[in-house]
């Protein structure tokens, strides 16, 4: 059987540990025969991640920094001088200062706003930017979501009115870039213990809630993550774009707690 990413070239972005989302989908990707790039930020995590991508047989390891267009251009060059074409992208990255991921959204700062937008939004539209120039044979783009972005959710804030900006930004991308054959979406992942969930208030407590009263009773790992987005990077994908396909065990479509749900 031949595998389904076999003969395609991508670029990870946002893998911090083996913890990350980012990792479980290039584990998907490579399992499936992706060959892979990943883009690290800040020195402090290569020796964390170039054993990882050591690991899936890449050593194409190169810093990004994605509030800085210069170090975005860096990183695409290096990829091109490598690679010359591309044929996805998977862009596994947020920030907001944790201080303002607690407490009431109406108290968030401007600087905080801007930041966040910046680094949790336009840096998706960036990326995709340099990466269209490369996908010469069509592509598939990816960004990672929250249902926070649909409904309020506690603490998430100022997160939560990034991601919906974010999920509106893979909208307008995929219209702009279909005629091209490429493809843009996201996942809305359901709460995984990461580094960055774990700046967000009450996280172990929305982490038992999803599992309590999602309609699978259980919260998703980075290998669920990992499997759809398999299917919208691979040609399995090949007819979708503009989705924002949900990986939370159903939880999205709960209207309330569910029966057999524990007190808590
Ligand atoms: P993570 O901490 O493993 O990954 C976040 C990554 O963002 C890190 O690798 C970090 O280096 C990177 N990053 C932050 N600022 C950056 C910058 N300026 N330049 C370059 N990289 C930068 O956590 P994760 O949970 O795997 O997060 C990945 C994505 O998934 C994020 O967009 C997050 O919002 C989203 N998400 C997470 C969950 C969850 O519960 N963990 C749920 C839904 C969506």
């Amino acid at each position: 059987t031949t595998q389904l990413m076999a003969g395609k070239r991508g670029l990870i972005m946002g893998l911090a540990n083996d913890k990350s989302i980012a990792w479980g989908i290039a584990k998907a990707c490579a399992e499936q025969g992706a060959e892979l790039a990943f883009s690290y930020q800040g020195d402090a995590l290569l020796k964390r991640v170039q054993p990882l991508a050591q690991q899936l047989g890449s050593d194409l390891v190169v810093p990004c920094d994605v509030g800085d267009e210069a170090s975005i251009d860096a990183l695409f060059e290096a990829l091109k001088e490598r690679w010359g074409t591309l044929d996805f992208i998977v862009h596994a990255i947020g920030f907001s200062d944790k201080n303002e991921l607690r407490g009431r959204y109406v108290d968030t700062s401007r600087g905080n706003f801007a930041m966040s937008m910046d680094i949790s939004v336009y840096s998706f539209t960036a990326v995709v930017q340099r990466a269209e120039k490369m996908m010469t044979n069509g592509g598939s783009c990816l960004t990672l979501s929250y249902y926070g972005a649909e409904k309020v959710m506690p603490h998430y804030n100022v997160m939560g009115v990034a991601k919906a900006a974010l999920e509106a930004s893979v909208q307008y991308l995929a219209e702009d870039l279909g005629k091209d054959g490429i493809r843009v979406n996201a996942i809305s992942a359901g709460p995984i213990k990461t580094l960055a969930a774990s700046g967000i208030g009450d996280f172990r407590y929305i982490m038992k809630w999803n599992e309590y009263n999602s309609p699978l009773r259980r919260n998703v790992t980075t290998e669920d993550v990992g499997k759809a987005a398999l299917f919208l990077l691979s040609d399995l994908g090949s007819g979708t774009t503009g989705e924002n396909l949900h990986v939370d065990a159903g939880y999205h479509v709960v209207g309330m707690k569910a029966v057999d749900a524990p007190d808590m």
